[in-house]
């Protein structure tokens, strides 16, 4: 039992020793902390929950080491559409966007349309316009993309048309998506997820983080999910929602129901993770990739970071 609660993650994928420079790893784990930092004072102080997971993400948003916010992978055409989701497990109150392009924090989007308007989804240019008239702040689409980005997309190209691949799934596979799952003290719990998608998506595509029960779901019944990896089989698994019922229906401890649904990805041939917090306080992690960028703040004093498959 632990009074709060906060894990966070920043994508999964073929993330393994030796496959990136210590200052890549210690960078990515400074922002790790720093994410879990600024959620664990909401919830020490007594904050909730939501307070806390978009705390956290918009910390990972603007940090250009994830797919997020400012360093969001590339859609085909070189520019950047953001999704995002937040819920809240006291009410099941939830907001997202899907290919918005001008709001610096996507999550805090999310937030605005959960509290300011009538809506669980808004996308495109309708997102985009909610947002300037929410008073939030703007960046132009260049503030999001990044160099390494750009050479993702370039090498991904080039490689589609030589023959490899279809020019939307990075050879690599580094799923860098953000989220955050809190319990605060008041034992409400909360979820939130934020991305760039794939890189080289076209056609509008939208993945699984901003569609409430595949990447991001809370439920005080149950438990509170963010998800990351191959969006499609995330959706199509209803994913972080069937976790939740996994435990609701089926009496399954949260690492099971966690387990449980991950395998199940893997048998349909998808890739990835998922953090998750029970109404307890338990923090889970369950990946099925080589590493998943993570951490978590407990009020024991925990607070750890972590990369690859080995750790702890
Ligand atoms: N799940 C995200 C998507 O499919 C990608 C990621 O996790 O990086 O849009």
């Amino acid at each position: 039992m632990q009074d709060w609660a906060l894990v966070v993650h920043g994508g999964a994928g073929m993330l393994e020793r030796g496959g990136m420079t210590a200052e890549h790893d210690s960078g990515q784990r400074a922002a790790l902390a720093a994410a879990l930092q600024a959620g664990k004072s909401v919830l020490q102080d007594g904050g909730a929950a939501v307070d806390a997971v978009e705390a956290a993400v918009a910390v990972l948003e603007d940090h250009p080491g994830f797919n997020a916010g400012h360093g969001a992978v590339l859609n085909a055409e070189g520019t950047v559409e953001l999704d995002a989701a937040i819920m809240n497990g006291a009410d099941r109150n939830a907001g997202a966007v899907a290919g918005v392009t001008k709001t610096r924090n996507p999550v805090r989007l999310a937030r605005a349309v959960m509290d300011h308007s009538p809506h669980v989804m808004l996308q495109g240019n309708g997102a985009d316009i909610f947002s300037e008239q929410s008073g939030l702040e703007q960046a132009p689409n260049d503030y999001f993309v990044t160099a390494e980005r750009q050479e993702a997309l370039r090498r991904m190209q080039e490689a589609a048309a030589a023959g490899d691949g279809d020019g939307v799934f990075d050879a690599e596979v580094k799923f860098g998506t953000v989220g955050a799952v809190a319990r605060d003290k008041a034992g409400n719990l909360a979820a939130a997820t934020s991305t760039g998608g794939l890189t080289g998506k076209r056609f509008g595509r939208v993945g699984d983080s901003p569609i409430v029960g595949a990447g991001t779901y809370a439920d005080n019944r149950g438990c509170a999910v963010s998800a990351t990896g191959s969006g499609e089989f995330y959706i199509r698994a209803n994913a972080a929602a069937t976790i939740s019922a996994e435990m609701r229906y089926r009496d399954q401890e949260l690492q099971q129901a966690a387990d449980t649904v991950q395998a199940d990805i893997r048998r349909m041939g998808g890739a990835g993770g998922v953090i998750a917090v029970a109404a307890d306080g338990t923090p889970v992690y369950s990946f099925n990739t080589p590493g998943m960028y993570r951490g978590m703040a407990l009020a024991d004093g925990t607070l750890t970071t972590a990369i690859y498959g080995d750790e702890a």
